[in-house]
């Protein structure tokens, strides 16, 4: 799926701008926050378009310690996150019998933070 095509499924004007997030989210399994978008545009800019694809289902919102973090809606929407550090990655959805599952958070502890406990 590319961005333009994601753009127009979900009935969105396609501008240069909407393309490089999308495209952010494509390449990314992990959800993203401003964060990652803060060299590219302001918070404002950012947070505008967020709020259109969210309300268009195109993105879901996950918050974290009250932080938003946001991951493209793909039907399957399985996300780890760290308690200490917070990062997230995404995992496959888990398949369970009879059970039409649209998303998981689980939560735990990373790698790199058990490491340094
Ligand atoms: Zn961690």
């Amino acid at each position: 799926m590319n961005a333009v095509k994601l753009l127009q499924k979900y009935k969105i004007n396609v501008t240069d701008l909407r393309l490089l997030i999308i495209d952010e989210f494509i390449k990314s399994k992990d959800a993203l926050c401003y964060d990652d978008f803060a060299s590219k545009m302001n918070k404002t800019t950012f947070y505008r378009n967020i709020e259109l694809f969210e309300s268009n289902n195109l993105l879901l919102k996950i918050e974290i310690n009250g932080k938003g973090y946001y991951k493209l809606n793909t039907g399957s929407n399985a996300l780890f996150v760290c308690d200490i550090c917070h990062h997230t990655k995404g995992i496959d959805l888990p398949k369970i019998d009879n059970l039409h599952i649209n998303s998981v958070l689980i939560k735990g502890v990373c790698d790199e933070c058990e490491e340094e406990e």
